[in-house]
């Protein structure tokens, strides 16, 4: 199984100096290769978590593991961060002055791979989410539905085991958000990857296996069963 397993230990974190909590105590596990919301109102905390399990920053307090690595020993977080998850945005920052191809090869940039194979691997991606005629492309000349499946081309093009969304459908009409979470879906059975999405929208979270509801930086899962997830996995 490619996905990858997701441990969050007691974290917290705040903000300006300690004036802005945004997490409190927050514990949970994700499973290899379940598909999990992330739902609650503004400014209860989503992000901030999303943003730690993808060590774009750090907890004050408590611990994360993913794919078996505590994040906070990693030596080379952008090496993580480039080959062991994969990010999508709610506006989906493509370089307008690329084309779609070369959008989605810019993660495999110093991966080590020639440009004739990150040109294939990016034509097979393009391909995956439907768009192998936009190739050439300028994403100015795409629609946001198009756009947001660059977006999410571009976050697999490492193969990641772990991907984070932030309000992927966002910034998309209901039938535009459909189909970018069918493609989520099929990532998720296609490649095994665990994918935790942030989002507003119950339609969007329905999808999904799994809620997790936050309010005021807490997770409102029960925390007991939580933490017997967690110590089952351990034992
Ligand atoms: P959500 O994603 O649920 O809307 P966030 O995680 O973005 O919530 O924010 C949680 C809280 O932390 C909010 O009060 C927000 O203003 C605050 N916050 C988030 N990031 C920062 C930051 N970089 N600096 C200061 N405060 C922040």
């Amino acid at each position: 199984m490619n996905g990858a397993e997701v441990f969050v230990d007691s974290v917290s974190k705040s903000f300006d100096n300690g004036r802005v909590v945004a997490l409190r105590d927050v514990s949970l596990r994700l499973d290899p290769g379940e598909f999990v919301s992330l739902v609650g109102p503004s400014g209860c905390g989503k992000s901030t978590l999303l943003n730690l399990i993808g060590a774009l920053d750090r907890p004050d307090s408590g611990s994360i593991t993913v794919a078996g690595e505590r994040l906070q020993h990693l030596g080379d977080p952008s090496q993580y961060r480039a080959l062991i998850v994969g990010f999508v945005f709610q506006f989906h920052n493509l370089i307008p002055t690329l084309s779609s191809s070369e959008n989605v090869q810019l993660p495999m940039i110093g991966q080590g791979s020639s440009s004739a194979v990150r040109e294939r691997k990016a034509q097979e991606l393009l391909g995956e989410v439907g768009l192998s005629h936009r190739a050439r492309a300028a994403p100015t000349t795409l629609s946001g539905g198009e756009r947001q499946r660059v977006a999410v081309a571009r976050a697999l093009a490492n193969g990641p085991r772990l991907l984070l969304a932030d309000e992927p459908t966002g910034a998309l009409d209901s039938e535009t958000s459909d189909q970018i979470i069918a493609l989520f879906e099929s990532v998720c059975v296609s490649h095994g990857t665990t994918i935790l999405i942030v989002t507003n929208d119950d339609r969007v979270a329905e999808r999904t296996v799994r809620q997790l509801r936050m309010r005021d930086g807490r997770l409102l899962v029960d925390p007991a069963v939580e933490a017997q997830r967690i110590t089952d996995a351990a034992s």
